[in-house]
């Protein structure tokens, strides 16, 4: 399948990786909105937020379940955003399911 993160989570495309089991992996963004800037993106390819269902929702949870992980490896002790960008609204540009770990400043109160 031609999606840019099946072939980093392969190890086809080289990732700065952050961490990884066997449903999650995680590696930083090439190109960071943050001092800390995650991408933590499931093993199994779900085009987007909207592709999660009963079916797959295992993977999301696990997501959940690492980001305090990743997050306290990171520093984040003062706090951190968590985003997920579906579709063309919300300005998604891989289609691949991914969430965004932002944190290491004060952010922006604005959410859009
Ligand atoms: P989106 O806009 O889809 O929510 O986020 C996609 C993110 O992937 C962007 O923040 C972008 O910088 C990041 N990105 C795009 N291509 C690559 C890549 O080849 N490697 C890494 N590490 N990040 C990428
Ligand atoms: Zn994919």
């Amino acid at each position: 399948m031609d999606c840019l993160f099946c072939k980093i989570i392969a190890g086809d495309i080289p990732s700065a990786k952050v961490y990884e089991d066997d449903k999650v992996y995680a590696f930083r963004d090439i190109n960071p909105m943050a001092p800390v800037h995650v991408l933590i993106v499931p093993k199994c390819h779900l085009a987007s937020a909207d592709e999660v269902s009963a079916d797959n929702s295992a993977y999301v949870a696990r997501i959940f379940e690492v980001i305090p992980e990743i997050a306290k490896a990171e520093g984040l002790a003062n706090g951190y955003r968590v985003i997920t960008n579906c579709g063309e609204h919300g300005c998604q540009s891989v289609k691949h399911l991914h969430f965004h770990l932002l944190g290491g400043k004060q952010l922006s109160e604005e959410m859009d």
